[in-house]
């Protein structure tokens, strides 16, 4: 088994989703005692954040470079960056060290295009929404349409994210608010709906949706056991 690197702390709320994912990803492939075998940095979060509104991305992607290459030096034979909006960054932590950084837009690309879906909602933060760099990715490299919300929506599904999720805090109003959000991508045209941030599964859960939901989380923490699992399961 490989050693799974994971960039956590964004938050760490999320971080123990991807702890468990991977674990529990293990223990049913592998039986018995098996779990993973996996390193975590996990950042203070306030200071990300405060990055992120600053829009100081150089200083980000400063950061993340070096955590990145400190869990290299640890033994991580990977990289997970265990959020949706830090993938801004991925091109800066693919040139810092010398293991792959495995994609979070990937498995969930992937997916959507297994189920038959060619147009899709995203939910996330603004920037994940509105930049390009994780919306191209689904366009370009899966051929995928996708919508997001509308100002009003982005902005609801934003601050919920930055003022609850982050915090651990789950609400059943929030939750209304993002069904609400979500009726109007389908009524778009979208079939099925990206939770393209990774505290969004806390909130949503596949039956709180009228289509198909994609977590981006959990598809992401088991591409990477697929990735640790490739030589162990020959
Ligand atoms: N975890 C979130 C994401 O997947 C948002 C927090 C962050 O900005 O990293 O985008």
């Amino acid at each position: 088994m490989k050693t799974i690197g994971l960039l956590g702390g964004m938050s760490w709320e999320s971080s123990l989703e991807y702890y468990r994912f991977v674990n529990e990803a293990v223990k049913e492939r592998l039986g018995g005692l098996h779990s993973a075998q996996c390193l975590m940095f996990s950042f203070d979060f306030a200071q990300i954040e405060a990055l992120q509104m600053a829009g100081d991305w150089d200083m980000a992607a400063h950061l993340l470079a070096e955590a990145a290459q400190n869990l290299e030096r640890g033994g991580a034979e990977c990289i997970v960056l265990c959020t949706n909006t830090m993938h801004k960054l991925a091109r800066s932590i693919e040139e810092a060290v010398n293991i792959p950084l495995l994609h979070i837009s990937d498995p969930t690309g992937e997916a959507i295009r297994a189920a038959g879906i060619d147009t899709i909602g995203l939910l996330g933060t603004r920037f994940t929404m509105e930049h390009d760099f994780y919306k191209g990715r689904l366009v370009e490299k899966f051929g995928l349409n996708v919508l997001t919300p509308d100002d009003a929506g982005r902005t609801i599904v934003h601050d919920i994210i930055y003022q609850e999720l982050v915090l651990g805090e789950v609400r059943e109003e929030s939750r209304l608010a993002y069904q609400g959000v979500m009726a109007d991508l389908v009524s778009r045209g979208a079939q099925g709906i990206i939770l393209g941030c990774t505290e969004i599964e806390l909130l949503i859960k596949p039956e709180h949706s009228p289509v198909p939901t994609f977590d981006t989380t959990y598809l992401h923490a088991v591409a990477a056991v697929d990735w640790a699992l490739q030589e162990t399961e020959k």
